[in-house]
């Protein structure tokens, strides 16, 4: 199934996205978790793309086996960070003729080390270039992009990040899937200016359900999301206590899940970190299978 086939009127499609272990324990406990999470029936199943395409190899390891073992859809992700058009297109033609249904197709961050995203000669200076590609060269493969309910980091206006995604998703994204958040607020409020923007893909939430406070903390500075000071209340009450975050963690993801449940969104995305506890318990407790 592509992306454009997974979100319709009368479903809710899951995904969960995954990035590249980095030793064969950690490919090893990755497949057991996959395998626990596909009880939920995801739509499809996406690895992340590292830093200058540094995980190249290993993201497509990763989204082959998952497709071979668990008969899932995959997306990888692909970015054009460090890579001519060239390179993308034969990167592309491997993810094709490995079973690879599935594109979530980014610019990407600077590679570690520098402040700003430099475009690579013969290679894409935005997102909506490779998009672009893909749609022309490799028709058959979905295409998700990235959206921003807080607005991309280095966007000069909430408007100017608007234009950009609808210019992503004139270019043939099937779907926009968002950048993590934690008040469900900022989401609504992007839904509706995207509608206003005249973006009419289906706009899919993604949410990492928090396991460990400290974690969070770093990952929400480095993608500029912001953590609502009553949700940093309620996970300070949990204290040190690992048990104590988690279930805090469960909790405010169930609830941002319901939320947007009733509100009609048409799937969700769960940023999982390879890891499948969290993630069970929100889906059991809120009963949704894909
Ligand atoms: P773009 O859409 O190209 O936007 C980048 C910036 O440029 C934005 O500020 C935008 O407003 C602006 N812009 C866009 N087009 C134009 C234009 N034509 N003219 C002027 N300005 C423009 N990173 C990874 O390295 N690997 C991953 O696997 C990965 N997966 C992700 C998955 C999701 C769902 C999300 C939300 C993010 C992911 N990221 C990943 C992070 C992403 O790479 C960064 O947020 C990156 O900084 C921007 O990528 P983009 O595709 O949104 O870029």
């Amino acid at each position: 199934m592509t992306i454009a086939a997974a979100y319709g009127p009368d479903r809710v499609a899951l995904s969960f996205e995954l990035f590249p272990p980095k030793t064969d324990q950690g490919d090893a406990a990755l497949l057991k978790h996959v395998a626990r999470l596909m009880e939920f029936r995801p739509s499809f199943v996406t690895c992340t793309y590292g830093a200058g395409g540094s995980t190249q190899d290993k993201t497509l390891q990763i989204v082959s086996r998952v497709h071979q073992d668990f008969d899932v859809p995959v997306a990888t992700h692909l970015t054009c960070v460090g890579s001519t058009a060239d390179q993308l297109r034969s990167y592309l033609s491997d993810a094709v003729a490995a079973g690879v249904q599935n594109v979530v197709a980014l610019r990407g961050d600077p590679p570690k080390g520098e402040e700003q995203f430099r475009q690579t000669a013969g290679g894409f200076a935005y997102a909506n270039e490779l998009v672009a590609m893909i749609r022309g060269e490799f028709p058959t493969l979905g295409i998700a992009v990235a959206g921003y309910p807080e607005v991309h980091q280095e966007a000069p206006s909430r408007e100017a990040d608007l234009e950009n995604l609808k210019r992503k998703v004139d270019a043939g994204a099937d779907a926009v899937i968002t950048q993590l958040f934690y008040d469900n607020q900022d989401f609504f409020r992007f839904r509706d200016d995207c509608r206003r923007a005249g973006i009419e893909a289906p706009i899919v939430p993604g949410l990492l359900p928090i396991t460990n406070t400290a974690q969070i903390k770093r990952i929400t500075a480095l993608c500029g999301a912001r953590l609502p000071a009553e949700l940093v209340d309620r996970l300070e009450a949990a204290g040190e206590d690992p048990d104590s975050q988690f279930e805090a963690g469960v909790e405010i993801a169930t609830r941002q899940t319901v939320e947007l449940l009733d509100q009609g969104v048409p799937g969700i995305h769960y940023y999982v970190l390879n890891k499948s506890e969290a993630a069970s318990r929100v889906l059991q407790s809120v009963n949704l299978r894909g």
